[in-house]
């Protein structure tokens, strides 16, 4: 398959890729960045705690200066010292703490308001309106009353810096006021340790190619007056006329009671910031700003990083997606080329099989040798077997290729149970084995579900039952369990006295091809495929296969599928039963048992004599409407009936494998279960007759019309012989323009119709038939036509349902097919009821001695059966034939029509075949593949 194609099929599963992983990042970015943020803010108040501390200590020294100071003044003023001491003092002072290297960073100078004058420890003129009560620092020391205050920053009129004052209230012995006494520290030291936290950032990120320079760090007092900013013009600027942020910043910070804010706020130079806010130990507010580009810068980087490793991997998922897909389109054009292939060697098998199984029923049939009869009835069988495989790879190939499907209907049970045992009954005789049936009368007559594959479970598992087992006896259990009002279990346990099953092998014994035992099982035929393809059904049916086995005792397979209810009628019910008093006598103890729980299971009242003498003793009382014998005694028993003291109807119970002789009282075949009891008590007896081994048609439909369409004439010859007993009027042809043309002027009640034929196939064929316009263009539309193909591949019979024919016939045509299929289709007043019997036939094919060049007249023979006469009729049929098809496919070749081409190469190779033109066929299966 083509990429575009494939990215086209897989577009919804490459579009929730994309999805997932766009979605994956955009969580994974909003968690992370979740992080990332709080990393940063968490880093933020750290930079704001370590910075509180350091001013903290700043301050902490200049308290310690000027409280040292204070005591020295305090201690002159109480000695008696003058003002200009005090003053020298303060003036030395001053110069020795400003000149130190290592004093107090940012001291300025001591001054004092004592005894209401002004002493400096600087040299400064005081101007005459310098009045110092009117000043913030002696204000703030007078409010403190002994406590050291610390102003708000102002232009100092000495210096003209911006300063701030730390100032304290000087006291007499007896707690008279003498005066402040005070020292102004520079502010620019505080200023540039603030502006210089960016460095912190610096070195806390390192490496990253980083805004962080652009942080910077502001400081405001009590009344929110900035402090401290880079830009020197927003100084002693309220913060809340900064921007409308900054408003919200002031409010954020009243409210909060760790007195921490975080905002995002345009600053002066009209950029977006991000500030954090924490109030600090003297009740000022240090912040800390950074451009929110910087903020989210690592978060930004994070997220490149997580949408680069998204895109990454949903490219590999993508690719990987996109190879998967494509191996599995390989895999799936592999197993439709396997399909087809199968397909093909189906029909090329079935082909020929259709003339052998055909041929050997005909030759059972019309001859009346016994020893051929037997060999017909080998080759027959054989046959079977041979299909049955072909079958199972079939079946194997649909379950592979996800492509077998389960075609519900509405089914009798009756029908399922009586096929399966008309068809083991032989094999079981063969081996002497006993059988036993029991089905529960609680299960509806009706159900809905697929039969054929319920069939061909249960005949597998029989069939398997019967392979393993030499000696004693093969059971069928059908039950049932409701699982509600419209559905119920139908459980089938199948279970045998044969070899067993080592519990080592148990686990094998589902695996595809896989035979266990095979020391015990070397004579046995199998291909290891049937309980494969059991299982496979029952779970497909909804349900399973379970096993119980012992070694050398027997095993017993527990099939269990879903059904639903169509109605609630029992499927075997007696009618009055407290009239029918039954009596029976079996030597064996098995079928003794079986018989007693059939007869409880039907609530009837049943009397079992331990001997044969009670039981005649028993017959003659009176007691009993019905007597059921083994064959072994029937004739006496027969002899003895008219002298009880009141009429009974005797039952023979014959074995399988045996044929009834006794005409004057019924027959019931062995295994006896509810339904066939059932049907015998409420004298629907005559049906279960047994006629021997031999098919017999159920009806007759002289008044009938049947047209079989088939472009090869021995298909259409072995179809028109298998359908004689019928005795229908039928009308036969080779193309599907041929059956158009019939059908205008002929109203038939079935067509047989082919699948494969030139030029127009069955389906084209069908569809014409359908669209003839006439007055009662209805017929046409109703008309049963039956698909003949030897196609049995998966989907065919639903591919011919949706095109508008209603039923499918394999070839090789099997009788008991053909019989359900006229059964369904042939109008119910065209049919007569057969006279029990076989259908027989005096005419013998003649064995004649031709040489023909080019024809193997004896193969040739063999497939077209009947006598020599028609044979060379056919052979006749198909020179004629063959060369208006020569024509017809040199034309198609010229006009480079393969598919027409091919179709006709086919037909020809199957008519030579079949009439023993060997050398044709082959030369046309040559082609055939060529053009393929
Ligand atoms: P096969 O075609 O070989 O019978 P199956 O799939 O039907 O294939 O069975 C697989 C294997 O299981 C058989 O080869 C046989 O060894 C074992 N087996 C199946 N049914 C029975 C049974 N009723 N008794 C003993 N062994 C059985």
């Amino acid at each position: 398959m083509k990429l575009g194609a494939i990215i086209r099929k897989e577009m919804m599963q490459l579009f929730f890729v994309v999805l997932s992983f766009g979605l994956m990042v955009f969580v994974s970015y909003i968690f992370v960045s979740r992080i990332v943020e709080n990393l940063i803010l968490t880093n933020a108040t750290e930079t704001l705690y370590t910075a509180e501390a350091t001013i903290r200590s700043d301050l902490r020294e200049a308290e310690m200066a000027l409280y040292n100071a204070a005591i020295t003044v305090e201690e002159m003023l109480i000695r008696g010292e003058s003002l200009q001491q005090i003053e020298s003092y303060l003036f030395m002072l001053s110069s020795a703490m400003f000149e130190k290297e290592d004093s107090l960073p940012g001291f300025l100078y001591y001054f004092a308001y004592l005894h209401n004058q002004l002493i400096m420890g600087i040299h400064y003129d005081v101007p005459e309106d310098f009045y110092p009560p009117e000043r913030t620092w002696y204000a703030a020391a007078e409010a403190k009353e002994g406590n050291i205050a610390i102003t708000s920053p102002y232009v100092d009129a000495v210096t003209e810096m911006p300063v701030i004052t730390l100032a304290k209230n000087l006291y007499g012995p007896d707690g008279e006021g003498y005066g402040v006494i005070a020292l102004d520290l520079d502010i620019a030291h505080i200023s540039n340790y603030i502006n210089s936290i960016h460095a912190y950032y610096q070195t806390y990120y390192p490496g990253t190619r980083s805004r962080t320079e652009d942080a910077y760090g502001v400081l405001f007092d009590e009344q929110f007056n900035l402090v401290v900013h880079p830009f020197d013009d927003s100084l002693n600027v309220p913060v809340s006329t900064m921007s409308p942020g900054h408003a919200r910043t002031v409010q954020d910070l009243i409210a909060s009671p760790d007195g921490i804010s975080i905002q995002r706020v345009t600053n002066v130079n009209g950029e977006r910031i991000m500030l954090i806010t924490k109030r600090i130990f003297n009740g000022w507010y240090l912040g800390l700003a950074r451009p929110i580009g910087s903020y989210y810068e690592n978060i930004r980087f994070m997220a490149i990083i997580l949408s680069i490793l998204g895109i990454v991997f949903m490219t590999i998922l993508s690719i990987i997606l996109i190879r998967l897909s494509i191996l599995k389109a390989d895999s799936e054009e592999k197993s439709r080329e396997k399909s087809s292939f199968l397909a093909r060697m189906s029909h090329e098998i079935r082909t020929p099989m259709n003339s052998i199984l055909g041929m050997a029923e005909l030759i059972q049939r019309k001859v009346k040798s016994e020893e051929i009869q037997e060999y017909a009835g080998i080759i027959q069988q054989s046959g079977d077997s041979l299909i049955a495989i072909i079958n199972d790879i079939l079946d194997f190939s649909k379950i592979e290729s996800g492509r077998l499907f389960i075609q519900s209907r509405d089914y009798g049970i009756t029908s399922v149970v009586n096929d399966i045992i008309n068809m083991m009954r032989p094999r079981i005789a063969e081996k002497s084995l006993d059988f036993f049936v029991s089905v529960d009368c609680a299960i509806p007559s009706m159900i809905h579900g697929d039969d054929m594959r319920l069939r061909q479970v249960l005949t597998n598992l029989l069939s398997n039952a019967v392979k393993y087992t030499h000696k004693g006896y093969v059971s069928l259990d059908i039950g049932m369990e409701p699982i509600d009002k419209r559905s119920f279990k139908l459980i089938c346990s199948v279970k045998d006295s044969g070899i067993g099953i080592r519990p080592e092998d148990h686990k094998r014994l589902f695996s595809e091809f896989s035979r266990v035992d095979l020391e015990a099982n070397q004579n046995i035929e199998g291909t290891g495929l049937g309980l494969v393809i059991s299982r496979a059904l029952c779970r497909f049916m909804g349900g399973d296969i379970l096993v119980s086995s012992e070694h050398g005792k027997g095993s017993t397979f527990r099939a269990v599928i879903t059904q639903v209810f169509v109605d609630d009628t029992a499927a075997a019910m007696v009618k009055e039963p407290e009239k029918k008093r039954v009596l029976f006598y079996d030597e064996r103890p098995l079928y003794v048992k079986a018989l007693k729980d059939v007869l409880s299971n039907l609530k009837v009242d049943f009397k079992s004599s331990s001997g044969f003498r009670e039981f005649i003793t028993d017959m003659q009382s009176g007691q009993f409407d019905y007597a059921f014998v083994s064959s072994k005694f029937a004739m006496d028993c027969i002899s003895l009936l008219g002298t009880g003291n009141k009429p009974l109807q005797l039952v023979i119970m014959v074995e399988p494998g045996e044929v009834s002789v006794y005409r004057e009282v019924i027959s019931i075949m062995m295994p006896i279960y509810s339904i066939t009891m059932a049907n015998v008590l409420n004298n629907v007896s005559d049906e279960l007759l047994s006629h021997g081994k031999k098919f017999s048609v159920s009806f007759t439909a002289p008044s009938a019309m049947a047209l079989i369409v088939d472009d090869i004439s021995t298909n259409l010859r072995v179809a028109k012989e298998l359908m004689s007993p019928y005795g229908m009027v039928i009308h036969v042809c080779t193309s599907g323009s041929e059956a158009i043309s019939l059908l205008k002027s002929n109203r038939y009640d079935i067509v047989f119709m082919d699948h494969m034929m030139p030029g127009m196939d069955g389906i084209e064929a069908t569809t014409h038939i359908r669209n003839i316009e006439s007055k009662d263009g209805f017929y046409r539309k109703k008309l049963p036509i039956v698909a003949l193909t030897a196609n049995a591949i998966s989907g065919q019979r639903e591919m011919f349902l949706q095109q508008g024919i209603n039923d499918f016939l394999a070839k090789p045509i099997d009788i008991q097919k053909l019989n359900e299929i006229l059964e369904r289709w042939i109008p119910k007043e065209k049919r007569i009821k057969a006279d029990p019997g076989l259908i027989e036939d005096t005419k013998e094919a003649n064995a004649v001695s031709l040489d023909i060049s080019g024809v193997d007249v004896s193969v040739g023979l063999r497939n077209c059966g009947s006598s020599v006469e028609v044979y060379c009729s056919i052979l006749a049929d198909f020179c004629k034939d063959a060369e208006t098809r020569l024509v017809e496919i040199a034309a198609a070749l010229d006009k480079n029509d393969a598919p027409n081409y091919t179709i006709l190469v086919h037909a020809l190779k199957g008519a030579a075949r079949s009439v023993g033109a060997m050398e044709t066929g082959e030369k046309a299966f040559w082609l055939e593949n060529a053009s393929q």
